[in-house]
């Protein structure tokens, strides 16, 4: 589903009695999320990612602008008829309850507009399918056994596994006891006295149906005479229940800790049963506000691969608020990046690394930071101190002060020419593997450090060194506005 956001705005009033001043959370942000994409909001603290993300569900109120879901406008619709799941930062889950309540809970009173089926006879085909190969289902029965026990709680999970079936479908497979019957003939002929019984069942469950003028299509619905098929309004089975929370479970991968509650979970799959929860009602978006800031790094890393698998696998919208720019970077298919309630640029993450607009999003994307130097535009170049760095130039800023960023990977070492370059001085050498960072200094650099990424070949040493700059790793900005400007 595509999500838009049309002027959006969040101003939170302040209290003149207290000299309080209102803020401006968000500021007149128009985004469009395409369908089936991951979508991060990324920007500093502050800078009102997650009351954007409160608005999109329906959590905080917008003091002007739209939001839309597909055709439909859902600014002032309730949050929970806009069909959103939410994963909060802390996860949220409830302490005294098991995993499979915690994903359940938000299905036990949820009352669903679906058409009528017949169950009883689906798992009736269901089970004659099954019973076809019989050799399989004792085998996964038997599959189960411990130390050559058979335990019936452990079958039947087993089994739930295995079909994806419910509890009283496999309980009632279980109680033939087939896998005790070792002669092959009897076992054949008790199958086959089990199938026939089932097909006069389904027989008379249909008679009963046409005496009433009502039919069961192949997908087992009900249909009147009409052959339309026939709707109700109910709360969901505790069978349909349990297919639904196994399914999400299964999905992010807690299946087997189902029976433990959260306090004996780690960190990472403490947020897999917040996103499972997130995800049980089949949401048309999934709303993630900094999923990952509890967790440590490693399991940032792994968790954050989860997010966009479980994304890809679903085709759920999802949208993901984090400060991380690598986090956003690396599993975003689209990234809004924001600072002071406003958009400053969105786009693929690897166009706006190429591309950014502005000094903000240069210096917020990347690590190592682009390096930003004090520049001036000359009638024949890009000067940094003394040094002509290119001959590019924008003759609407001749003799102006701008600023120039260089990507760290946007260095060549270049000693003999005499023409271009910029002469850094080496503090530091850090090999990490195929490349090595440097840490330099400048007179005319506007951070702390420069750093800059090199081959590992190179041979260097605590020294000054002049270096050539690839034109498509350097941007040059105006000083006052601090918006990009083209240089040719
Ligand atoms: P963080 O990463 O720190 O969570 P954020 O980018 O998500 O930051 P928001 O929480 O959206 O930022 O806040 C944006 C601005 O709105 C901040 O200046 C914040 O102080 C202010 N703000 C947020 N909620 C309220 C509120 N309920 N009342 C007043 N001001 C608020």
């Amino acid at each position: 589903m595509e999500i838009l956001i049309k002027n959006l705005s969040k101003i939170f009033k302040g209290d003149p009695k207290k000299s309080i001043e209102d803020t401006i959370a968000v500021d007149n942000v128009t985004i469009d999320m395409k369908d089936n994409e991951l979508v991060g909001i990324l920007g500093p603290s502050g800078c009102g990612k997650s009351t954007t993300l409160y608005m999109i569900a329906g959590l905080k109120e917008p003091s002007n602008g739209e939001i839309w879901f597909d055709n439909e406008e859902v600014t002032n619709l309730a949050s929970e008829k806009r069909g959103i799941g939410f994963v909060f930062q802390n996860y949220a889950l409830y302490p005294h309850m098991n995993v499979y309540k915690n994903i359940s809970f938000p299905l036990t009173n949820l009352k669903v507009e679906a058409y009528k089926k017949e169950n009883k006879i689906e798992s009736l085909v269901l089970e004659n399918k099954l019973l076809e190969n019989i050799k399989e289902l004792n085998e996964v029965i038997i599959s189960s056994s411990i130390k050559n026990k058979i335990s019936k709680e452990r079958a039947i999970l087993f089994l739930i596994d295995k079909y994806i079936i419910s509890p009283s479908f496999a309980k009632r497979l279980y109680s033939y006891k087939l896998f005790l019957i070792e002669d092959n003939t009897l076992l054949n002929n008790r199958v086959k006295e089990i199938k026939e019984d089932n097909l006069k069942e389904i027989e008379n469950i249909k008679e009963k149906y046409l005496r009433k003028d009502i039919k069961i299509d192949e997908e087992f619905y009900l249909v009147d005479r009409n052959n339309e098929r026939i709707k109700e309004r109910r709360r969901l089975s505790k069978d349909e229940i349990d297919l639904m929370v196994r399914e999400v479970a299964r999905l992010v991968q807690i299946e087997d800790q189902l029976d433990k509650k959260p306090k004996e979970l780690s960190g990472g799959q403490q947020q897999r049963v917040a996103i499972a929860r997130a995800l049980v009602k089949k949401p048309r978006v999934l709303l993630l506000d900094e999923p990952l800031s509890n967790l440590d790094a490693r399991l940032r890393i792994k968790t954050r691969e989860e997010i966009k698998r479980i994304q890809k696998e679903t085709g759920i919208t999802t949208v993901f608020v984090t400060h991380d720019q690598e986090e956003a970077m690396s599993i975003c298919d689209e990234i809004v990046v924001m600072n002071q309630g406003k958009v400053m640029q969105s786009g693929k993450p690897i166009d706006i690394y190429k591309n950014p607009n502005n000094l903000f999003v240069a210096k917020f994307l990347g690590t190592p930071p682009i390096n930003v130097f004090k520049g001036l535009i000359k009638e024949d170049g890009i000067y940094v101190d003394n040094e002509k760095v290119s001959s590019l130039k924008n003759n609407d800023y001749i003799n102006k002060e701008v600023y120039v960023g260089i990507r760290p990977e946007g260095f060549i070492l270049n000693e003999n020419d005499e023409d271009l370059g910029i002469s850094l001085r080496v503090k530091e050498i850090t090999l990490n593997g195929k490349d090595t960072t440097l840490t330099l200094e400048h007179d005319s650099f506007l951070g702390e450090e420069i750093k800059i990424v090199v081959d590992s070949d190179l041979a260097l040493s605590i020294a000054t060194y002049r270096f050539k700059v690839k034109e498509n790793k350097m941007f040059v900005f105006d000083k006052e506005s601090e918006e990009r400007i083209s240089i040719e």
